[in-house]
Order: structure tokens, then C-alpha cells, then sequence
């Protein structure tokens, strides 16, 4: 095994280190910290000749072979984990690229081919296989009286997470997964989504109450040592390992479709990426950091702008000045909006190593005594040093609703025609803001618009020669005469959901 192969925790970092598969099977690392590779692989020295030519899968193998041990996983069997988490996608090259602006070389990198159309699905389509085949190991062997090795999922979501999880792991042996949605509070196309899915293993709960009431009740549920050893819950948030890993291949790919597009090797990359939980853009610091000669790496936030405000003062704080109270805010990009984003850890942590520390321990007790800061006073303030390195590499903007829904408009208008989705906009606003001719750059497009109906309808309303009715895919169009399979939960209540979960178990014929 290399280094690489093997991984920490951002709040420990001290060995013995972990495995792949533990990493993967586990999420969330002992004490709250998030698990990250002992070392970051560098792509072999002559990568843009071997890997310029791939097809996303054949590159999508040579990345996470670097990342993980052909003694867990063997070449022949990732290969074809791979080749199943992307037969899904409708586009041949699962992430195209196109071009929104040639002469002022803006491009935009399409990430919502998959099943749910949404980019989630790059990550979740791999987690799913992931979890499948550690359980069948785990499990092979076993008589019919054996207890099985098992995972029970279970997460809370406004919308696109959900469905993106329940396409991952529909269907799969030894998993049963339990979305909590708000009852009537995610929008209609997302609820069909979910709903629509009526595998014996796929659950969802329309929890009477909102959101936050879901997310509290999942937090609940984990915490409970006797419910969580008994079901074994599993989570596939986007702190896990391998949906980052999974993200870092269209970062390669699509910079090789340009170099090929250029005929040269001289082109300055940025990448511009609408951001909330800090996934997307985290992979895009692993390729930069194995190799990819990424020129910058731009945030887009929307009002939840906790990482703008960083990037311009150095303080990571909850609130924003001026406001009292510590609340997320409601806008036309909803996937986005988040009061922290938890994978903002990791980046704090490679920065903290490299400008602070002489080894991963004492880098693992900066990020520990920051994430309390965090938690008991609402914010952490970096040194000087930590933000001035980072801002060498990143970038970061805050883009309003007015802003996504101009944007929408002036591309609609410049392109004649194409739409873009509200949270491809906050990227494509941020990007106008800094095309200079110079530099190329790839917005980060991570939802189909007809996700989104309400924002591209008010964007695009009256215009000549637009119907929403033109945006929908059929599949979304037939989702409204697919049964449906959804428990609704009457009140917002810790024994209820326990209760349902359990009952649902048994008539899937699960025993426990
Ligand atoms: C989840 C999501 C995002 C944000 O991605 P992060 O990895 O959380 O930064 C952006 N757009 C859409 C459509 C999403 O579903």
C-alpha cells in the first residue's frame, strides 16, 4: 500500500491509518473529524501523454487506483465498479463540455447527465457500488442462518441529496436506505424523484415539519448508541471520502478536452465552481495538487456567503457582521444554502500542515482547536499566513438572486437558447465577473435547469420562443404517472421515525 492508499483523520492525524474501505464504510471519522489520504498521489510525470487520450472511465480508474490499494479493491474489480457507476449517465463522455463564449473562452462543464440530473449523481452513482461490494465481501460466505453484514442509510434532505443517495443504492444487496424529506417543502420534481423510486430498499419520509426538524432527527438517531449498533446507519452526506475522490475525474477530463480543443499546451485554467458544502471545489484542489496545472480555483457562494466572507477577511464565522442571529438563508439556489460547509475542514487542514506545522499531528491539533472555536464562539480566525497561501490558489465571489436570475437571462439571450440551472448561474455570474481574456475558463454546471422550474421561469418568462414544457426531460415529465412510495410521518418525532424505520426493516424481511 502507498501512503496515498491509506488515511487520517483531519482531527487526529496520527497513525495507524485507516483503510479505503474503512474510510469509506465509516464517513465520519472518530471525534468529528473528516478522513483525508496521508499523502496527496501525484499523476506519474508523463500523465498528459498516458492519460489525455482516456475516456472518463479508463482516467477515472487511473485516478482512484492511486487512492486506493489493488490489495482492497483489484484492478480487474474496480474497473468494473467504475464501468456500472457510469453506464447510468446519458451522455457517452458522462461530463461534456460546452462552450458558452469562445471568444471570451468561457466553457461550461455539464455535470447533470446522470439518473437525477443533478452532479451529485457523479459521486453517489460510485458510492452506492462502493458500499454493494465491501457488504458482499463481507458477506460472502455466509449460510442462510448467518446474521449478514449490513448498512441502513439514513439522511435528511431539501432536495437534491436525497434523490441523488436513493439512485446510488436502490436496488443494492445488504443496504436499505431512509430519506427524510419536509412534507410539501421540496419542490415538486424533487418529491416525484424520490417518491417515484419504489425499490424494497428504498424508503422515504415525509416528515410533518421542516427541514431542520428532519436533519435534527437523523443527528438523533446516529447519536443513539443502541439504534445505530443494531442497524449499523450509515450516512452518504458529502463528507465522505469517496464522493470527493469520485469528483476529482472531471476536473482531468475536461482540462484534456481543451488542451486537445487548443492544439497546444499553453492554456492558464481556472475553474469556477458554485459552492456549498465544499465538495465540488475540493476535488478540484486534489487534481491541482496532483498535478493539473490548474491556474485558480473559483468559489461561487450565493447569500450564504460564509466562504466569501473568509476568503476576504481571514475569519470563518457563522453570522455575518452586522446580523444578530445565526440562520440559513432562503434563495433560488437552494443545494447551496448552508450555514457552514463542512468539507471546508480539509482545505483548513492542508493549509494549516503546510504553513503551520512540522507534521500532520500538530496540524490535526490546529483544525481541532479551530472546529471548537468554531462550535463555541461562532467563528475561528485564521493566521495571516494560512489565508495569504491560500489565496494564491483560490479565488471567491458571493452572487445575489437578481444576480442568477440576470444571468440566466444574458446567457439565455447570448447563446440563443440554452439554459442554465439557478446554481449554474451563481458559477456562470462569477465567472463574467472575471473572464480576461487571458485565462480559460470552465464553470462548474451542476443541475439540469428544469430542477429549478421556479428560477429559470422568472428568468426566462415571456421571452421569445420559451416554454418551460421545452426544459423538462421526458423522464421528468412521466415521473407524474409512476406509483409512488412514501410514509408520511405525522410529527416531527425522534421514537416515530425509529418506530417507522424498524417496521419497514421487517417488511423488507430484515431481521434483527
Ligand atoms: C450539492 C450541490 C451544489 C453544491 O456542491 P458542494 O459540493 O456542496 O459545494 C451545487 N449545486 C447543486 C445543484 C447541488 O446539488
Amino acid at each position: 500500500m502507498t501512503i496515498s492508499q491509506q488515511y487520517l483523520s483531519t482531527r487526529s492525524s496520527g497513525e495507524p491509518y485507516l483503510s479505503f474501505e474503512a474510510t469509506v464504510l465509516r464517513g465520519l471519522a472518530p471525534g468529528g473529524g473528516l478522513f483525508i489520504p496521508a499523502a496527496i498521489p501525484r499523476a506519474p510525470s508523463d500523465y498528459l501523454t498516458k492519460w489525455k487520450d482516456l475516456s472518463f472511465q479508463e482516467l477515472a480508474f487511473e485516478i482512484f487506483s492511486l487512492y486506493i490499494s489493488p490489495s482492497e479493491i483489484s484492478p480487474a474489480e474496480l474497473k468494473q465498479l467504475i464501468a456500472r457507476s457510469y453506464s447510468t449517465f446519458r451522455d457517452e463522455t458522462v461530463t461534456p463540455l460546452t462552450v458558452l463564449d469562445e471568444q471570451r473562452k468561457l466553457y461550461l462543464l455539464e455535470l447533470f447527465h446522470g439518473p437525477t440530473y443533478a452532479f451529485k449523481d457523479v459521486a453517489l452513482q460510485f458510492v452506492g457500488n462502493l458500499f454493494e461490494f465491501f457488504l458482499q465481501r463481507k458477506n460472502a460466505g455466509k449460510s442462510e442462518n448467518d446474521i449478514r453484514d449490513r448498512l441502513t442509510v439514513v439522511g435528511a434532505t431539501s432536495g437534491d441529496t436525497g434523490s441523488a443517495a436513493i439512485y446510488g443504492l436502490r436496488n443494492k444487496k445488504d443496504v436499505s436506505i431512509f430519506i427524510l424529506h419536509p412534507l410539501d417543502k421540496v419542490s415538486p420534481i424533487q418529491e416525484l424523484q424520490m417518491t417515484t423510486v419504489t425499490d424494497a430498499n428504498v424508503h422515504n419520509f415525509a416528515v410533518k415539519g421542516n427541514f431542520d426538524d428532519c436533519q435534527d432527527i437523523v443527528k438523533t438517531l446516529f447519536d443513539d448508541i443502541e439504534f445505530n449498533q443494531k442497524h449499523h446507519l450509515g450516512a452518504v452526506n458529502s463528507i465522505n471520502w469517496a464522493r470527493i475522490l469520485a469528483q476529482i475525474t472531471y476536473y482531468f477530463y475536461s482540462y484534456f478536452t481543451l488542451l486537445k480543443k487548443a492544439g497546444s499546451e499553453n492554456i492558464a485554467v481556472r475553474y469556477v465552481v458554485p459552492t456549498g458544502n465544499f465538495g465540488d471545489i475540493l476535488a478540484g484542489f486534489y487534481a491541482k495538487r496532483m498535478g493539473l496545472p490548474v491556474e485558480k480555483l473559483i468559489i461561487a457562494t450565493n447569500a450564504n456567503d460564509i466562504l466569501d466572507r473568509f476568503w476576504k477577511s481571514g475569519v470563518y464565522e457563522k453570522k455575518a457582521p452586522g446580523s444578530d442571529v445565526e440562520t440559513v438563508k432562503e434563495t433560488l439556489s437552494p443545494a447551496m444554502d448552508i450555514l457552514i460547509s463542512s468539507n471546508f475542514e480539509r482545505l483548513l487542514w492542508y493549509l494549516a500542515r503546510e504553513q503551520l506545522s512540522s507534521s500532520n499531528e500538530e496540524a490535526g491539533q490546529y483544525i481541532q482547536k479551530w472546529m471548537i472555536e468554531l462550535k463555541t464562539s461562532g467563528k475561528v480566525i485564521v493566521p495571516k499566513q494560512v489565508l495569504d497561501a491560500g489565496l494564491k490558489e483560490f479565488a471567491s465571489n458571493s452572487v445575489s438572486d437578481e444576480q442568477t436570475v440576470e444571468t440566466i437571462k444574458a446567457i439565455y439571450d447570448l447563446t440563443s437558447g440554452y439554459i442554465i440551472d439557478p446554481h449554474t448561474s451563481v458559477g456562470v455570474t462569477a465567472s463574467l465577473r472575471h473572464l480576461d481574456g487571458k485565462h480559460t475558463y470552465v464553470s462548474l454546471s451542476t443541475a439540469h435547469p428544469a430542477k429549478f422550474g421556479d428560477a429559470v421561469d422568472q428568468a426566462l418568462q415571456g421571452k421569445d420562443a420559451y416554454s418551460f414544457d421545452n426544459v423538462l426531460p421526458d423522464a421528468f415529465k412521466a415521473l407524474k404517472n409512476l406509483p409512488k412510495k412514501v410514509t408520511v410521518i405525522e410529527k416531527p418525532d425522534k421514537e416515530l421515525v425509529k418506530a417507522a424505520i424498524e417496521q419497514e426493516l421487517k417488511d423488507e424481511g430484515i431481521v434483527f
